[in-house]
């Protein structure tokens, strides 16, 4: 008769999860399912609930968290590359995969069949995190640092307003280890309010260029102070609620920051600043949000105690995400992919078209959809800056399964005749006749949007399939 003691209990009970989501990826690899960032860790879960703890922890050097509404896959990208160049072993969950099925399945991967990760001592964990992933995986992984990129309104019919995700998050903190680094957004009102009530180490990232302030005020989120109820002043802003802020009622105000970017020069397909500490820096993204994601980076990258050098390859070596300011050639055309989740997202990519030289102007897609991973409701449209661009278009389109609201938003907005095209392949058909060869098209998608198009243009033999681009 064998038994089995406690801890081989539970040892025996991570080999058999490992080996069901390991499983799970070769037969959804099989069926053509795409790169299986989810199932492995989905039916690993169900074998084991603690999986993500119990590989988690074997980690030596610890996890790192990034969560926030946009910008946490950017700065992701760009630490792990840094710690690339720093030689340190890390592993990294991808794009789309950073709810806690995703983390269990980047684990399972990692892990021998008898749930041991190879090196494990050496290993860092980073961790791209979903909003509200973030409570269960601040218990589970027990993180050394946590950076918060920013806290916008995204995608309503999920977790409904701005006021819940700061709750979660305030409930993640309070499962989080003590002696935790916050990397907290000095610019971001509603994410430096984290700070109230945190014992442990904090570092503050910001931007410091007053060339990018703005009087425009676009998508506010965060109008009230939680604290005390009182209005926000801005001495700059940058976009939407980021910026210089101060409370006109309780005077909580923008923290000094530890990492800095200033003298920022952003063109169309690179930005180039200066960050505190590191020096002057170059990165293939460009957009005042990407310079505030690489800060994130930077800022965990001095907390993880990578050289300069390792932190300034980061940042050059940097490669586009998933949609984000992705180059796809069709025909000639440079069709330049931008996707927009949000009404900030989609302000910062206006105002960013908006900054640029067109040349002979600008050729502007914008598609639109609603189904459930776009959010269900698209009113957000009336609140975006469409009109900022409009005397600087030669062809524009609207387009997706909302193309008659998108048209009327970009009507109303004033740009010139905006032609209405439902499907990605009308639209692509559009662009081509509308457009020349060297041309750039800027293509503004929502992200199933994104995905239609995509598959679109795989069909015409323009891209790969999205799962295989790594
Ligand atoms: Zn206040």
């Amino acid at each position: 008769m064998l038994s089995l003691r406690p801890t081989e209990q539970v040892k025996a009970r991570v080999a058999v999860a490992v080996m069901a989501g390991k499983g799970a990826a070769v037969a959804s690899r099989l069926l053509g399912r795409g790169g299986g960032t989810a199932l492995p860790g989905l039916v690993a879960e169900r074998v084991d609930g603690t999986i993500v703890r119990d590989l988690g922890r074997q980690l030596g050097r610890g996890s790192v968290l990034v969560t926030g509404t946009n910008g946490k896959t950017t700065t992701s990208r760009i630490l792990a590359r840094a710690l690339q160049e720093a030689r340190i072993a890390s592993l990294h969950n991808r794009e789309g995969s950073n709810l806690m099925r995703g983390i269990a399945s980047e684990l399972i991967a990692r892990a021998g069949p008898f749930g041991r990760i190879p090196a494990a001592a050496e290993t860092l964990g980073l961790f791209e995190t979903d909003e509200a992933t973030l409570p269960a995986a601040a218990a589970s992984l027990a993180p050394r640092a946590i950076a918060f990129t920013n806290l916008f309104r995204d995608q309503l019919d999920r977790y409904g307003e701005v006021d819940t995700v700061a709750a979660l998050w305030r409930d993640a903190l309070a499962l989080t280890p003590k002696d935790a680094t916050l990397v907290l957004n000095a610019d971001d009102p509603s994410v430096a309010e984290l700070a109230d009530g945190w014992a442990g180490p904090i570092h503050w990232f910001g931007l410091d260029d007053p060339a990018f302030a703005t009087e425009q005020v676009g998508a506010v989120d965060a109008r009230w102070c939680r604290t005390c109820g009182g209005s926000f002043a801005y001495s700059r802003r940058y976009f939407a609620h980021a910026g210089w802020w101060r409370c006109t009622g309780c005077g909580r105000a923008r923290a000094e920051t530890e990492t800095t970017a200033t003298d920022i020069r952003l063109e169309l397909e690179r930005a180039t600043f200066r960050v505190s500490g590191v020096g002057e820096v170059t990165m293939p993204l460009t957009g005042l949000y990407n310079v505030s994601n690489a800060l994130a980076a930077v800022a965990l990258a001095k907390i993880l105690e990578l050289p300069a050098a390792a932190v300034v390859a980061g940042l050059a070596g940097v490669r586009p995400a998933f949609g984000r300011q992705e180059l796809v050639e069709l025909e000639g055309r440079r069709l330049r992919l931008m996707l927009c989740k949000n009404p900030a997202g989609a302000n910062q990519v206006f105002r960013l078209l908006a900054a640029i030289d067109p040349g002979p102007g600008l050729n502007v897609a914008v598609l639109l959809n609603d189904r459930f991973a776009d959010g269900r409701d698209v009113s957000w449209i009336w609140d975006v800056d469409y009109e900022i661009v409009k005397d600087r278009l030669a062809a524009c389109w609207a387009s997706g399964d909302r193309v008659e609201d998108m048209a009327l938003r970009l009507r109303y907005a004033g740009w010139p005749s905006p032609e209405a095209v439902k499907g990605p392949a009308a639209l692509l058909d559009a662009v081509l006749a509308a457009t020349h060869a060297g041309n750039d098209v800027f293509l503004v998608p929502t992200y199933t949007a994104l995905l239609d198009l995509r598959a679109e243009l795989a069909r015409r033999g323009a891209v790969r399939e999205f799962w295989k681009n790594d």
